[in-house]
């Protein structure tokens, strides 16, 4: 069971509302000079009372709102009481938390049990009975499309080991594969921050060409999906390389949120999220010059950690120095993964071009592992409740995988 310390509630400023919002405690009381915010219709901003904080696990509903300039880290604490079989039928409290994304509004839930690590999974015979791949060396540059002649007039783009052309079954105006290297198939730990680098800049390179051809093409994810779990059919590891002249619904969703973030405040909303992460310190891993590395507050996915570059919104105008530490970035949330018997993961870069309040946004996360039971990550609460969870905190995901990072 995860507890809220006081230090942490302190340090942040946090409101504690129990069922029904009639009681309200202030715990910071520099908050005072902020302006106050509504948190539900029943919150009553008046009535300030005494809390006991050592009793909020024993509430069934509490709601945390931690303010900080205008983002709000909304929090809620639900709980669930039972009589456990595990321990001769006595009454259990299992919490879980759904937490508000201070940007998009969207509820994430964490939920605080996981199933046990399993070992690692042997993929010698996977590897071999896809032998036969169009995307080893000896079929990449034969059997693979080639890019129209306006974009490529050699069909297909390189980069070191890195090997670019269109997709065979686009789900889009403009869809590329980057296989990233020579080998068939890497583990999460093989994975080197050189590959990245090297398939970054071969996405810049085809997202370049592309839109000098079709300058209306704006909205470009890059993307990965590794393995079976991850949406891969194919094992070689590749990136995905997606542009369209209309947004997915999740960077329309950022671009809403965020151009209207920036119209009532005046300001970035990713430079002040990132200001307030570095000053508490919960959730920034680090920052790699202008990449700021963080866990985010309500994730979408399990495991998930966020880059985001300064100053940029597209992915065409970093330098390469930027690639470089995205890549860094990237295989150090692998080795992470690697290390916690993961062996999926999905990551898009959400590159958008011509929007002043969007910043260039990578997230990262691991799905349950490739393994005999596989249980898919996706059940109805993700698929038809739009409700994405996640089973770790993230302030104990970020303490976790700091070391993991340059
Ligand atoms: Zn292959």
């Amino acid at each position: 069971m995860h507890h809220v310390s006081l230090e942490e509630q302190t340090a942040s400023g946090l409101f504690l509302l129990p069922r029904g919002g009639a009681v309200l405690r202030q715990v910071d009381p520099s908050l005072h000079r902020r302006k106050s915010v509504k948190l539900t219709n029943d919150a009553n901003y008046n009535e300030f009372h005494e809390w006991n904080w050592n009793s909020i696990d024993s509430l069934p509903f509490a709601v945390f709102v931690e303010l900080t300039m205008e983002i709000k880290f909304e929090r809620f604490h639900l709980q669930s009481d039972l009589r456990s079989p595990l321990k001769g039928f006595e009454k259990i409290s299992v919490p879980t938390e759904v937490r508000i994304d201070p940007l998009t509004k969207r509820r994430s839930r964490i939920i605080t049990w996981a199933l046990p690590p399993q070992e690692k999974f042997d993929f010698s015979k996977m590897v071999e009975q896809s032998k036969e791949c169009i995307f080893c060396p000896e079929n990449v540059h034969q059997k693979t499309p080639q890019f129209m002649k306006e974009i490529s007039p050699e069909g297909r783009v390189s980069i070191g080991g890195a090997t670019g052309f269109p997709n065979l079954f686009p789900a889009g105006t403009y869809g590329s594969i980057v296989v990233l290297c020579r080998d068939h198939l890497l583990n999460l730990n093989q994975l080197t921050p050189e590959i990245y680098e090297e398939g970054l800049s071969l996405s810049v390179e085809i997202i370049r060409r592309t839109t000098i051809f079709d300058p209306d093409a704006r909205y470009w994810q890059v993307s990965q999906n590794f393995l079976l779990p991850g949406g891969s059919s194919i094992l070689h590891p590749h990136l995905q390389v997606i542009g369209d002249p209309l947004p997915t619904n999740e960077m329309g969703w950022l671009l809403d949120a965020s151009s209207s973030y920036y119209e009532r405040n005046g300001s970035h909303y990713w430079k002040d999220l990132i200001q307030i992460e570095k000053e508490l310190g919960k959730r920034y891993i680090t920052s790699m010059g202008k990449v700021h590395w963080f866990v985010s507050f309500a994730p979408i996915g399990f495991n998930e950690v966020c880059g985001s570059v300064e100053g940029h919104g597209s992915i065409l105008t970093l330098s390469q120095e930027e690639i470089a530490s995205l890549a860094k970035g990237i295989v150090s949330t692998l080795k992470y993964y690697d290390a916690k018997n993961l062996n999926s993961f999905n990551f898009s870069i959400y590159s958008i071009s011509a929007e002043t309040s969007h910043q260039l946004l990578l997230r990262i996360i691991s799905r349950t592992p490739f393994q005999p039971n596989y249980l898919n990550d996706c059940t109805s609460y993700e698929v038809l409740q739009s409700e994405l969870t996640s089973n770790v905190f993230p302030e104990e995901l970020c303490r976790e995988i700091r070391p993991y990072f340059p």
